[in-house]
């Protein structure tokens, strides 16, 4: 039988009336038998998420505060939920040792972790599935980095008989018990691991949006949705700014070829964006995948004649920025050019001593830095085999008036990177998108 790791998030457990419709989703299919949750999110904009009050209580712990205000709050959330599903849980007792835990020795992490902890036993009563705390599988070394192997080997151990199970997302311990938890959002990287760990056929992150758009809708009228989308190209948006899961929860299922499916709990007929190792083999959709972007870079421009025939310029400069901690983003050069772009907030601190630098130990004719750029990558796997992707882009940035300033292909040509000003940003986005990717 196929076996499918469902997600929920925060927003698609947020009341009980959230949590029906997720069980409803899981009900509707007998493969959907390994649930990881997140905690309740925000009902509405005004709301707080459980996570949210965790770390107040702790942080007022900490300071030697009262806390009872977040922790009431964070009860009767819980206590509300579990009337209105109309199941027989009492947690009290795990209030209090939640509060013992505060009055104690406060621990962030211990903290956070207690809203998946909570919502996963409400999860696993309402639905009659088991129930597995994360702490006894999900590791993490005495330094607090995530130890991938030793985990999936506890995970496929634990799940290798199980048949229906709830795992509270987000945290797990390190081997002295000590609880860590991911970075925020974390619970879709255990929804991740737990799909590797048990060779799920797929891991579906129900989340409340109908997948993945094509560009960012704050700059792009209704984008349409992506039907299809690679590891690689994912990774390529996401890097640029687009989000729809934790970045770090690609990786587990990557590794083994699972396909991921964003999916929207309030909407659970649509059928979202699949995110899988390669294109299906017939598939006809769009060159142009995705667009995304970002603000804030700025470009250290070299120029020297005959640079090309001194070997080791290009990587005396980059380890001049290595040595200030500035990574780098992209390298165009010429044959007497060479210009590379990096986070302005990374340069600023050091600009002088980098410029400085640059001048003394390589000698250049020019050196100069330019602010208040803007990087743009137009991605998408079909442009390797499509003719004339590049062009339109170009052409429908320049009947827009906008000058570029930069051009990267990076070598897999599955993304074009534009470099703009900032206040060309908005609408070289908007006409790259009307021109290749809505008509496409
Ligand atoms: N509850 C955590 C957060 O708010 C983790 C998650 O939802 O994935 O970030």
């Amino acid at each position: 039988m196929p076996r499918t790791v469902v997600k929920f998030g925060g927003s698609s457990l947020a009341s009980a009336a959230q949590i029906k419709k997720a069980a409803a989703i899981i009900r509707s299919d007998e493969a959907r038998c390994f649930v990881v949750v997140s905690a309740p999110g925000k009902r509405d904009s005004t709301d707080i998420k459980i996570t949210d009050l965790l770390y107040r209580c702790c942080d007022l712990a900490v300071a030697g505060l009262n806390f009872d205000e977040p922790l009431a709050l964070i009860r009767d959330r819980f206590s509300e939920i579990i009337t209105e599903l109309g199941i027989t849980l009492d947690l009290e007792a795990e209030m209090e040792t939640i509060r013992a835990h505060l009055s104690e020795n406060p621990q962030r992490d211990y903290m956070a972790s207690r809203g998946e902890y909570l919502n996963a036993k409400v999860i696993s009563a309402y639905l009659g599935f088991g129930f597995l705390d994360a702490a006894r599988c999900v590791v993490f070394r005495d330094n607090g980095t995530f130890d991938a192997e030793v985990t999936n080997r506890n995970l496929s151990a634990a799940l290798a008989h199980a048949t229906s199970v709830v795992v509270p997302g987000f945290y797990g311990a390190m081997n002295d018990g000590t609880i860590c938890t991911f970075s925020r959002g974390g619970s879709d990287v255990t929804g991740a691991i737990v799909a590797r760990a048990v060779g799920a056929d797929l891991y579906e992150n129900w989340t409340d949006v109908s997948g993945m758009l094509a560009a960012d809708p704050r700059i792009v009228h209704n984008p349409r949705s992506i039907d299809y989308i690679t590891y690689q190209e994912l990774r390529e948006l996401a890097y640029m700014g687009a989000s729809v899961m934790h970045e770090d929860a690609v990786f587990p299922v990557r590794k083994v070829g699972i396909p991921i499916n964003i999916r929207n709990t309030n909407a659970p007929a649509d059928a979202g964006t699949m995110i899988v190792p390669a294109l299906p083999e017939n598939y006809t959709g769009q060159r142009v995948t995705g667009i995304a972007g970002k603000t804030g870079f700025s470009s250290i421009h070299v120029e020297k004649s005959m640079m090309n025939s001194e070997v080791g310029f290009g990587a005396t400069l980059l380890q001049i920025l290595a040595s200030h901690q500035i990574p780098f983003e992209h390298c165009p050069t010429g044959i007497d050019t060479i210009s590379v772009v990096v986070g302005t907030d990374h340069l600023a601190p050091v600009r002088e001593s980098v410029v400085e630098e640059i001048s003394a130990r390589l000698h250049p004719e020019i050196v100069k830095v330019e602010d208040n750029l803007a990087m743009i990558a137009v991605v998408g796997e079909g442009m390797v085999f499509s003719k004339g992707t590049a062009a339109g882009i170009f052409r429908a940035i320049s009947d827009a008036g906008i000058n570029i300033r930069m051009i990267d292909q990076g070598s897999s040509e599955m993304n074009i990177i534009i470099g703009v000003q900032e206040e060309d940003y908005a609408c070289a986005i908007n006409s790259i998108y009307q021109s290749v990717i809505r008509t496409d």
